[in-house]
């Protein structure tokens, strides 16, 4: 408020003295004195005048400014709130992965920009059992069990999702056929090693069946995911608690 009343005063200053300076000048020379009446109308006018207006158009654009700033500050908070609900959206609950279309849409991301890489498909082995001996909240502690093992089983900066109830995806960003079935052991192992007791000491098995493919360089998305799913279909064939992992075969072309 202060400074609205002191740049209101600069004005209305200057302005007394543009009305003073053709006054003293013009009235002089045409013959007139300069008496009392006209300098109270030469400083006082201008001086009420611009004081008066120039406040209310300061405070005015003060107003706007005001306004401005806290539409800004709005917009910032709502685009924050998008975000965080956006990245809400795209994840499971449970687990924290990406969900099924977030995943597709990240794989089929990777894919445009022609990233090299593996795809795994990570499915819990006899899962229905679980829920059957011990009750689906017990099942759904084992799943969340099994996905901190996948996460430990994985790179930094690979992608995972949960793409259905007890089945997982892994995209492994630039891995070679090597390393992707030595990422598909390690999340195997990992599994393996879960000390799962639902009810006294006794710990249940958990276990998972992996298959992969690496990403052939013109792969589409559901050409990659068929083949991986042959490949968990055979891991599951034979036997269970077994990784397959496979070039592509437009890779090896
Ligand atoms: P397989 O080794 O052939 O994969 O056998 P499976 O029993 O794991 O496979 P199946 O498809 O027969 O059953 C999957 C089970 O996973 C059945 C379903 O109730 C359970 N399941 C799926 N989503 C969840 C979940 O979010 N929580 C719990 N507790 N169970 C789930
Ligand atoms: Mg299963
Ligand atoms: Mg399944």
């Amino acid at each position: 408020m202060n400074h609205i009343f002191l740049k209101s005063a600069g004005i209305a200053f200057a302005s007394v003295a543009a009305s003073l300076l053709p006054t003293l000048i013009v009235v002089p020379a045409m013959g007139f004195s300069i008496n009392r009446t006209i300098w109270l109308t030469s400083t006082l006018c201008p001086l009420v005048l611009a004081w008066g207006t120039g406040a209310y158009a300061f405070w005015q654009s003060e107003r706007v400014k005001n306004a401005h700033r806290d539409l800004a500050r709005n917009h910032a908070q709502l685009a924050a709130a998008h975000r965080r609900l956006a990245e809400k959206a795209s994840r499971d609950d449970m687990t924290g992965m990406l969900n099924r279309e977030s995943f597709f849409a990240a794989l089929d991301g990777s894919r445009r920009k022609s990233d090299r890489g593996a795809l795994l498909i990570v499915d819990a082995d006899h899962f229905k059992t679980i829920n059957d001996s011990y009750g689906h909240l017990i099942g759904d502690d084992a799943l969340l069990l099994i996905a901190k093992a996948i996460e430990r089983g994985v790179r930094s900066g690979d992608v995972l999702g949960r793409i259905g109830g007890e089945e997982f995806c892994a995209l492994l960003i630039g891995a070679t056929e090597h390393e992707a079935r030595r990422v598909a052991e390690r999340i195997r192992r990992e599994v393996e090693r879960i000390r799962f007791r639902p009810v006294d000491e006794r710990s249940v098995p958990l276990t998972v069946s992996i298959g992969g493919i690496t990403c052939g360089r013109d792969a589409a998305v559901s050409e990659l995911m068929r083949a991986a799913d042959q490949r968990l279909y055979e891991a599951k064939h034979r036997g269970r608690n077994l990784s397959i992992i496979d070039r592509d075969i437009s890779e090896a072309a």
